[in-house]
């Protein structure tokens, strides 16, 4: 299968594995990973977020109810929400989910903006797990006519040591702890030299945080930064 589909099967089956109720996909885009994630019903809360309102109210109708799910009034509870918002704006209606999946989102985001989304993600968010995917530059050398980045809008393109240096940075500042894996695999030979060709990081908070946990928050400016886009319950 593709690569985006790759890494969106990787949520998935952590998904069918760990069965989190709340879960929130950052720089959701599209809405491709929401529209498969809201068949897995054990889901009760299920949000988006992304900078670009106009490219998800233009594919947010395809999350709306089929008729087959009225249909199937053994269902558990679904709502799911959309926001336009920055992953550099904290807004207190993200807080305490099960788990938060920022797939090919930070390489968009200039370093500085990393940091913010990093204190926003690990610091403010604080959800149980955070999926993070973003390209691994090592791999470059194998795809045919590559010049540069992988996507004109890529801020940045990390080797594997990049992205674990910020991985496990943010792990000591946020009391999470990090394992590393990917999709897309080099052929034969040459999977230990360049490694996946998407790395990716599986961070889990920490039980204990030091006394200080989702309830010390207190930035009121910066509490409803997002705009609602879309609500539906199933
Ligand atoms: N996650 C989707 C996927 O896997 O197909 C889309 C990935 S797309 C390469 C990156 C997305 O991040 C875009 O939809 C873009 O609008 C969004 N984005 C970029 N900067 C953002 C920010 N600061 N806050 C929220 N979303 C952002």
């Amino acid at each position: 299968p593709p690569l985006h589909r790759q890494r969106h099967h990787y949520v998935i089956d952590f998904v069918k594995r760990n069965k989190p109720l709340k879960v929130v996909d950052l720089g959701c885009g599209e809405c491709s990973l929401l529209k498969r994630l809201k068949f897995h019903r054990e889901i009760e809360l299920l949000v988006g977020v992304d900078i670009n309102g106009a490219k998800v109210k233009k594919h947010m109708h395809g999350l709306a109810p089929l008729s087959t799910d009225y249909l199937q009034p053994s269902y558990d509870q679904l709502r799911i929400e959309l926001y336009q918002g920055s992953v550099t704006q904290k807004d207190v209606r993200l807080r305490g989910f099960d788990l938060v999946t920022c797939v090919e989102l930070i390489e968009h985001l200039t370093l500085v903006d990393v940091e913010g989304f990093s204190e926003v993600v690990f610091g403010y968010m604080t959800p149980v797990t955070v999926i993070v995917s973003t390209p691994n530059s090592e791999f470059n050398c194998l795809l045919p006519g590559l010049t540069g980045f992988r996507h004109s809008d890529h801020k940045f393109e990390w080797t594997r040591a990049e992205f674990q240096a910020w991985a496990l940075k943010v792990c000591l500042d946020y009391s999470y702890e990090v394992e590393f894996t990917g999709v897309g695999e080099a052929p034969p030979g040459q999977q230990q030299s360049v490694g996946y060709c998407t790395q990716i990081g599986v961070f889990q908070r920490l039980r204990e945080r030091d006394g200080c946990n989702m309830l010390c928050g207190d930035d009121t400016e910066e509490l409803f930064s997002y705009t609602l886009l879309y609500t539906v319950n199933y």
